[in-house]
This record gives C-alpha cells, structure tokens and sequence, in this order.
C-alpha cells in the first residue's frame, strides 16, 4: 500500500471559490515543513483534456514538460511549489471513460455488463491512486472540479467515499471549500448555502473534515461555532479565507489560520518542521510595496476573460516582484487596434507583450502594434504566434515582402514565412497533436538571449504546429531579424531578436509556462527591467 496521505478538495454553493489556490496555498505550507507533495486535478467533462477548449471557455490551456495539456490549475501547483506536474496530474471525465471503452473492446471485462459503478469508480480510483505508487509523495492533494450536488460530479465523490473507506481515515482527509455570502442588506454573513452543501456531501456518505470558508468579511467566532456545529466539524476545522490582494497572499493567510497544523492534527503526525515562509513573504513584500511602476501593453484576443493569458500574466508578477516593480498590464484587444489608438494608446506604453493565439481573427492588429514597438523601439516580447506575427511584420515592411504571412491565415500567399512542417500537414485529429511539451533550444554566442539566459542549452514547452520556414532564415538574418535559437535536433528557429533595438525579442516557445515564484523566469525578468529602462529614458 501506498505510504502516501490522500487529501481531498471538494467544492460547494458555487463554482470559481479558488480550490487551486487552496489546494497550492496548503500544499505550500506542508512543502515548507519538509514534506513532499504533489497535487492533482480531476475534471468532470467530457473532452480528453482542456487543449480543444477555446479559452473563453475554460481559460488558458497550460502545457506541462512532457506535453500534457492541462487545466491552468496545474500552474498554480508549479508556481507556488517550483515542483513539476505531467500527464497524471490532470484527469478528465473524458480520460476515464476512454480507458474503460479500450478495454471494454479488448475484451478485458471478460463479457461483464460495463457500467458507471464499479467500472468508472474504479477507473477514477485508479488513477487517484497513480501518484502514490512509487511512494514518492508524503501527501497528494486530490482537488475535485465543479461543485457537489452536480450530475458530472458523482462519480468522483463516490470514488472518494470508496477510498477513504478502503485506505482509512488516518491515511485520508476531505477537505471542503465552501462560501459565505455577506448579505449587505441584513449585514450579515449566511452560513445556510454551506450548510446545505455539506448536507449534499452527506448524502453521498462523505463528511468533510475541514470547511474552508470563503468570505468577504472576518467570520466571528460565533459564525464558526454555528458552522462546526451544523456541518459536523471541529470548531478548529473551520478555516476562514478572506480575499486576498493578491492569490500569492493566501499561503500566509492559511499559516495565520493553521490550516496545515490542522491537516496534521488529523492525520496523526507530529515530527515535523516549522513552516518557513519567509522567502515566500518577501516576495509578497516585493509585490506589495513596490518602487517602480511601468504599464505593459499585453495584446491579444481573448482580452475580456482573466483567464486566458493566467500564466503570462503571473510570470508578469514574479518578474515584477523581481524587479521591484508594479507591472500595471494594459489589456488591449488586438481586434479593434486602428491607428488612432496606435498614436494615442501603444505607442505611450513601456513595453509591448503580443501574446500567443490560433487563427485570423485580430492579426492584422497584432502586426501593427509590433511595427509600433520596433519603430519606436519600445520593448517587444513576442510568444508563440506573438513571435510569428513579428516575423511577418519585419517580412512585409522591411524585407518588403508584400503579403507575406503565415499558411494558417492565407494558404495562398506569396510569401509563406510562417508554414507547416511535414510532419503536421497529415495530420487530421485536432487533439493533442500540435508541438507540445518541452524542447531542447542552442543558444547563439554573443545574442541578447545569451546574456539573459546566460548558458547556451535551454528546454521550454511548446504549444503550436506552425513553424518559421526555414527558405526565409537567410533573408531575415541579413536585413537583421536574428535567429539567436534553434532547436538543434530540427533546425527549427525557436528565437528571433532584433539586435537594432534594445529589447526585441520573439519566442516560438511558452516561456511563461516555467515561471515560478522562486525561479521567476530570466526572459520576463529581463524584459520588465527593460521596460524601466525605457520609461527612465523617455
Ligand atoms: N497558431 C500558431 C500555431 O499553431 C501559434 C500557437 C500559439 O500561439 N500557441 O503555430
């Protein structure tokens, strides 16, 4: 049997409560006492994994080092532990049934009748249980998606019930993360909708030991009596979570509330550190009280929801706190940018980040906010269709290659700069199917990259199936669109820079996806103190 502790995330009364936040925040605190953890999501929907969603859909689609995509909890895990995650770590409703259905066409449920319980249940158990199997993990942190009561989520709470059941109570904990609404009216905060939702996980036969209760106001002690004694739980297991200035505060919030001394407490163990947090509160100090302040233009087309630059925008933040500065993100739609807003918006930024995307809709936007910052020489930094688009935009106005573009815009054009490889154009099935996961790049000598990396040997993740087409290298490289990176094994150009300006920098890769809040990555963090550099000059 696994030595590992199972802890269990469950949600209820409403969607969006935060349970990555917790589950990292609390998995942060155990890490600073000595333990090793890993946290894992499972997913109630139906689609394999989150790769096919459109990002207004489901937020960003996070890619992992051996090329999962992934729910963008999975960030949150890696940037609050500087731990990797993979394939394992995310499970959808999809997954679980696609294993079942291969063995049930193989045969292997020797002529049985398929169903939900035991043959899902036993799926999900299963794959619950991955992590622990090598016995590398003193806890896994299992956070459950959607919200109790709902139909998709079945299956997985009696999985769970199943679970604790077979490994025990000292072995297993539930956690569950729930709201308290302030109603202004009666100025007061209601217990009733938590109560409700722990009264669905019992019907289910599950009984949280532990409610995290999210609130806009400080929860009394009288609150947290009635809630102890409504939803069966210690008094000392209710934990208050106040909103937070920033989710990177949250960890500290959980210390002050002792939810991991609780978790032990429960679990039985005693020898253990104190949690540390002290480099981890130094980087909220950074965030909280900084000296410097620049505005970075971030353009894209998903704009409207949060979500779907998370990663680029946290990477933005662990860059800031390293430079000690407030990065204010200008959220501009790449759609409706007309030169108007040229002359009065973008071109007053103190840097201009173009962000990664698929399909037409907005390029023409993207490529004159990049002519923009390379005329002006404001900072540029460029990923994934970002840099795609730079390398059309110094195609078409300095090489003068009328119309040049990339084949997934105009399969007729001219000048295809950005193509498909071979290898992608046999490609029919849309999922999982694009350059994915983490791929070796040789640094060139005596390039900006270089000095910002300082070694000549990086991986970064990948996420797209265009490529710069190599006819053209030659041509940009002589009118000075550098190719300062390749990937060594296919040629391919994984960097552009324009050594001209000051700070031009295009990355076919996802730089954003490996920024934690320990190892900030040195591409954002070079890119942010070149914004000040810049706003200082000007
Ligand atoms: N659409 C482009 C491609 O597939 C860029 C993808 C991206 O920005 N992630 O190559």
């Amino acid at each position: 049997m696994s030595k590992s502790k199972f802890i269990f995330v469950t949600g209820g009364v409403s969607s969006s409560l935060g349970k990555g936040i917790i589950s990292a925040s609390l998995a942060k605190l155990l890490q600073s006492r000595g333990f090793s953890i890993t946290i894992q999501k499972f997913d109630p929907y139906i689609n394999i994994d989150p790769g096919t969603l459109n990002p207004y859909e489901h937020g960003e689609c996070y890619v992992t080092d051996d090329g999962a995509e992934t729910d963008l909890d999975l960030g949150h895990y890696e940037r609050f532990l500087n731990v990797q995650t993979s394939q394992a770590n995310n499970v959808t409703t999809g997954k679980i049934y696609q294993t079942v259905i291969d063995k049930e066409r193989k045969g292997e449920f020797l002529g049985k009748t398929v169903q939900v319980i035991p043959h899902i249940t036993n799926e999900i158990k299963r794959r619950i249980k991955l992590l622990g199997e090598d016995n590398s993990y003193d806890f896994i942190i299992t956070e459950i998606g959607g919200t109790v009561g709902d139909i998709e989520s079945l299956p997985y709470i009696e999985s769970v019930r199943q679970l604790i059941w077979e490994l025990g109570k000292l072995n297993t904990l539930l956690i569950h993360l729930t709201l308290i609404p302030y109603l202004s009216a009666a100025k007061e905060l209601k217990t009733k909708p938590t109560q409700h939702s722990v009264k669905t996980l019992m019907e289910s036969g599950l009984n949280a030991d532990i409610l995290v209760c999210r609130t806009e106001h400080e929860i009394s002690n009288e609150i947290k009596r009635k809630l102890a004694l409504f939803c069966n739980v210690d008094v000392e297991s209710v934990i208050q979570s106040i909103d937070a200035s920033t989710i990177y505060e949250v960890p500290l919030l959980m210390k002050k509330e002792k939810l991991d001394e609780v978790v032990l407490k429960k679990l039985n163990l005693k020898d253990y550190n104190h949690a540390n947090l002290d480099s981890w509160s130094d980087f909220v100090n950074n965030l909280k009280f900084p000296n410097y302040e620049v505005k970075i233009g971030l353009i894209g087309k998903y704009v409207e929801l949060q979500d779907s630059y998370k990663s680029i925008l946290e990477s933005l933040i662990h860059a800031g706190s390293e430079n000690l500065t407030k990065v204010d993100i200008v959220s501009i739609h790449s759609e409706y940018i007309n030169d108007k807003q040229i002359d009065n918006e973008i071109s007053k930024l103190d840097g201009i980040l173009v962000a990664p995307g698929f399909g037409e809709r907005g390029i023409e936007g993207k490529i004159k906010a990049i002519k923009c910052a390379r005329q002006k020489n404001i900072p540029f930094f460029g990923i994934c269709l970002g840099m795609q688009m730079a390398v059309i935009e110094y195609s078409r106005n300095v090489l003068g290659l009328v119309n040049a573009n990339s084949t997934e815009m105009d399969e007729e054009t001219p000048h295809p700069v950005i193509s498909l490889m071979e290898d992608q154009k046999e490609i029919i099935n849309k999922g999982g199917t694009m350059r994915l996961g983490s791929w070796e790049c040789e640094i060139k000598d005596k390039s900006k990259v270089y000095e910002i990396y300082n070694t000549k040997t990086i991986f970064e993740r990948h996420r797209h199936r265009w490529e710069l087409n190599n006819k053209y290298i030659d041509q940009l490289n002589v009118k000075g669109l550098k190719s300062s990176g390749i990937n060594p094994k296919t040629g391919l150009v994984e960097i552009v820079e324009l050594p001209s300006n000051d700070w031009f920098i295009g990355v076919q890769f996802h730089p954003e996806y490996k920024s934690t809040v320990e190892s900030p990555h040195p591409l954002f963090v070079s890119f942010v103190k070149a914004c000040i550099n810049y706003r200082k000059s000007n």
